[in-house]
């Protein structure tokens, strides 16, 4: 387990990048942490890390985004708003978490029956005292 904290979005964002310098094809990375916790800038950061071209956003509103272009390919979920796990069918998730790039999984704990033992869980928390600071545990 590690843990640290950052103090502003860019330090998520190159705590998150460094972590994607040592990314291999196949990893699963869950998001996890509240609304508005920094999930999404994390994922921007790493896939500034991967040489991602272009702006990494919230794939709210169709669950999966996938970027090329970067050292590996990179597959962004945020299934927040996925009603049943056959919605993951529908999309083929097995393809991505099987497949030859990084998987980063906003609210994985909502398909937690899909998620294979091997994947690394990364947790951010809001501090409560410090408006800006995230506790971001990898494990
Ligand atoms: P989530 O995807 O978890 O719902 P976002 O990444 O979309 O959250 O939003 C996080 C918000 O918190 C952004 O507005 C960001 O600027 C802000 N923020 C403030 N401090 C931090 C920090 N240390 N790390 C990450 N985000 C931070
Ligand atoms: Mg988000």
């Amino acid at each position: 387990m590690r843990q640290v904290t950052t103090h502003s979005p860019e330090e998520t964002k190159a705590f998150a990048a460094e972590l994607a310098a040592h990314a291999t094809p196949g990893q699963i990375i869950c998001l996890d942490g509240d609304l508005g916790a920094g999930k999404t800038v994390f994922a921007q950061g790493f896939a500034e890390g991967l040489g991602v071209p272009g702006y990494v956003n919230s794939p709210t509103f169709t669950i999966l985004q996938v970027y090329e272009g970067g050292r590996l390919p990179l597959y962004h979920f945020d299934v927040y708003r996925i009603g049943d796990p056959e919605e993951m069918d529908e999309i083929g998730w097995e393809e991505y978490f099987f497949g030859e790039g990084v998987c980063l999984i906003e609210w994985s704990q909502l398909i937690e029956e899909l998620i294979p033992e091997t994947a690394v869980h990364v947790t951010i928390e809001k501090s409560r005292e410090v408006f800006d600071d995230r506790l971001i545990t990898v494990e």
